[in-house]
């Protein structure tokens, strides 16, 4: 199951369960929508995997109990801010390989 993790482990800014703009890796990592795009130009920093738009997990119990009630999103900040010149190097050599290759 997905953390919900609350907020950008870049610029930390908040990223609650509802957010439109909260990205993931396969791993989870999250970000905002803004850093993915202008800071990590879609290349994980921590695994350098791309990145989608998180899914909202519903707030309402509309079967099963499969909902935010139950299921709440974390609230354990991880804020592990990118440095952009070293990152700038790794999404480089990362981003000449296709994305389903890499
Ligand atoms: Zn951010
Ligand atoms: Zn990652």
């Amino acid at each position: 199951m997905l953390e919900l993790r609350p907020t950008c482990e870049n610029c930390n800014k908040a990223l609650p369960a509802d957010s439109l703009e909260a990205r993931i890796c396969t791993y989870e990592c999250t970000f905002c929508a803004k850093c993915v795009a202008d800071v990590l130009e879609n290349v994980c920093s921590n695994c350098g995997g791309g990145f989608v738009p998180r899914p909202i997990r519903p707030s309402t119990n509309w079967k099963g109990d499969n909902y935010l009630g139950k299921d709440p999103a974390s609230t354990k900040v991880k804020h592990r801010p990118v440095d952009p010149a070293e990152h700038a190097g790794f999404s480089a050599a990362i981003k000449t390989i296709p994305p389903h290759k890499r």
